[in-house]
């Protein structure tokens, strides 16, 4: 494991108090329990919904970008990125994929798996789950990539993908589901 992931924090080694009534509250991972009994606020600590795509060309090539900044500068992913408050999932990857590839087509997104992993940011090991969808374009070309999330993008045969090159544990499940 990394230096930067040994130092870094769980969330239920952060939050410590009730955000209702600033009491006392009792963090057992899965939870924060206000010590309260007036208040008794339970908050649920969640994971924090992500989305992916795997882009399949005619050619049955995925892309894979490189990412631009930490975590994982330099190794590769999928496109994708974190649900805001009123996204479907597929919303989701609609808005990231024009952001970071400037893609504007309707694609149609099919569910791949799931799974659950952790996102470092800012010394706090955040709990994440990413749904890995898979959408087939045929005659797609990248004009703009936002070279503040990407440095380049890569259109691979799927099983020329080493796997080590992929930044996250979720891609690499993701992978293993694709070539199933
Ligand atoms: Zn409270």
């Amino acid at each position: 494991m990394q230096d930067f992931l040994m130092n870094s924090k769980s969330p239920s080694e952060l939050y410590h108090y009730c955000s209702v009534c600033g009491s006392d509250a009792v963090n057992d991972s899965s939870k924060l329990s206000c010590t309260n009994g007036d208040c008794a606020t339970v908050i649920y600590l969640n994971p924090s919904p992500s989305v992916q795509v795997f882009l399949i060309n005619r050619s049955n090539q995925i892309l894979i970008v490189k990412r631009a900044k930490d975590p994982m500068k330099g190794l590769y992913d999928l496109p994708g990125g974190f649900v805001d408050g009123d996204e479907s999932f597929e919303s989701a990857l609609s808005r990231e994929v024009h952001e970071e590839l400037g893609i504007s087509d309707q694609l149609e997104y099919k569910y791949l798996c799931s799974a659950p992993d952790k996102y470092y940011y800012k010394g706090i090991n955040l709990d994440v789950v990413v749904v890995t969808f898979i959408a087939r374009v045929s005659d797609i070309v990248i004009e703009k990539i936002d070279k503040n999330e990407i440095s380049d993008i890569k259109w691979i045969d799927i099983d020329k993908v080493e796997i080590d090159t992929l930044a996250f544990e979720n891609s690499r499940y993701a992978l293993t589901q694709l070539k199933k």
